[in-house]
């Protein structure tokens, strides 16, 4: 019986995406590549069809349901080597599926730095293989940018030379990052980049790549700021903030912020000492129990702790550690809890691996045993191929069991848990209970 779904899209060397007339789409999870089972949803409003190069799109025969990789293909009468077509996700998405394609012997250039997900043609447009985790619309990006959030980043920056706000005027307006934005428009959650340093050199890092691989999307904060400048950003956002207000240390745009753990406490009592509005997070790769242990006594009282796996292979081949051990990171979300601080996890999910059932496993024996608050699902922005070169054959194994299947065994682990891509601020968290 002839096997129906979403058509196949897939990209000249333009970027022209074309949709194929007889195949279907297919999707990948690790390295298995697949006919969708999964209902996929409209591409949501924010997000858009991306092209994969050298990559030659793979699909699925209707007549025999067999995946088929298109090497070449004719369109109006121009033969050309095709390219595979996946989508990036707006906010508050978690991607389900990879883009399925074969890297090409030449001319596949390592991908940069986006959470590429699975997309074909539906009957009423694009549509792609992701979930919507996060509901909440406070960062919808309409209305986020335009001359509003201009004059708000140069009124400021005439007021104030804090190095911080000229560090932030980039983030806001070249590299659109949504907590620089609240920062200059006084809501939600702003940020406050804290360390020019890092002890980890994560694979997908957002903010350092080595030559050779495609520019990282943040460029680091050069300067480290001072205590003072720190509290004054932290002080000015949340006393004069609406919304969820919390001001978040640890940002794309710089490194691990622990390494600074005197000076950013020394900013929180500084800030708490001029007002006791809202909430004090720190974004954080958890490497120094110590350090956090010093900041929720300063004040911190909201923690996200970055993981991409409870194995200690996997996780050490992706973050490679300098002088700290996976075990410290557990530690630090013990100290969160014992400080009682709200904990999230920074979960980077990548299908195929997170979701084997044996990470899944970990992952749900770590969030029950610690007292996890929350789990933000942040699709790892990296070259499939990349990730799966180093995860093959590390972290625990098993059948994948599906982004939505690790979802519900997190939840059923720890009931009450929150699973969404967006920090809760103080009015907004629940206590998750220990499992019955
Ligand atoms: S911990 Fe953060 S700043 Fe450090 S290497 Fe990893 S992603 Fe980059």
């Amino acid at each position: 019986m002839a096997t129906k779904g979403p058509r196949l899209l897939f990209a000249d060397d333009k970027g022209v995406v074309y949709d194929h007339p007889r195949l279907l789409a297919a999707a990948r999870s690790g390295d298995d590549q697949f006919r969708p089972e999964e209902r996929p949803a409209p591409l949501p409003e924010g997000g858009a069809l991306c092209m994969l190069p050298g990559r030659r799109p793979v699909g699925v025969d209707p007549a025999t349901g067999e995946t088929v990789t298109l090497p070449e293909v004719t369109v109006e009468g121009r033969t050309f080597a095709p390219h595979a077509v996946g989508a990036t996700l707006p906010p508050g998405w978690t991607r389900a599926l990879l883009p399925a394609g074969v890297r090409a012997p030449t001319r596949a250039p390592v991908l940069p730095q986006w959470a590429y997900t699975a997309a074909g043609l539906g009957p009423r447009g694009p549509v792609v293989w992701a979930l919507h985790t996060d509901k909440r619309t406070h960062w919808d990006p309409r209305g986020r940018s335009g001359a509003d959030l201009r004059r708000r980043v140069e009124r400021r920056l005439a007021k104030s030379h804090n190095p911080i706000y000229q560090q932030l005027s980039r983030c806001a307006l070249e590299w659109s990052c949504f907590t620089a934005q609240n920062t200059f428009l006084q809501r939600d959650e702003g940020a406050i980049p804290s360390s020019s340093a890092c002890n980890a050199s994560c694979l997908g890092c957002l903010s350092d790549q080595p030559a050779g691989r495609p520019p990282a999307s943040h460029q680091r904060i050069l300067r480290p700021p001072t205590a003072e400048e720190m509290a004054e950003v932290a002080a000015e956002h949340l006393a004069k903030a609406s919304g969820r207000v919390m001001i978040s240390f640890g940002q794309g745009c710089e490194g691990e912020p622990l390494l600074r753990w005197k000076e950013i406490a020394k900013a929180i009592r500084l800030a708490r000492g001029q007002t006791s509005a809202g909430s004090i997070n720190v974004n954080t790769n958890g490497s120094s129990p110590r350090a956090l242990a010093a900041l929720c006594d300063a004040g911190l009282d909201a923690c996200r702790i970055s993981l991409n796996s409870a194995s200690e292979d996997l996780y050490t081949a992706y973050y490679k550690p300098h002088g700290y051990v996976l075990g410290e990171v557990i530690a630090s979300m013990r100290v969160a809890k014992d400080k009682g601080a709200y904990l999230a996890l920074n979960l980077l999910t990548f299908p195929g691996v997170t979701d084997r059932q044996g990470e899944v496993e970990r992952l749900c024996r770590l969030v029950a045993e610690v007292g996890v608050d929350q789990v933000q699902t942040r699709p790892l922005a990296i070259d499939p191929d990349l990730y799966m070169d180093l995860a093959r054959g590390r972290g625990a194994p098993g059948r994948a069991v599906g982004i939505r299947g690790l979802i519900e065994a997190l939840q059923a682990a720890r009931p009450g848990l929150v699973v969404g891509n967006f920090a809760r601020a103080r009015g907004e968290r629940g206590t998750a209970k220990a499992a019955s």
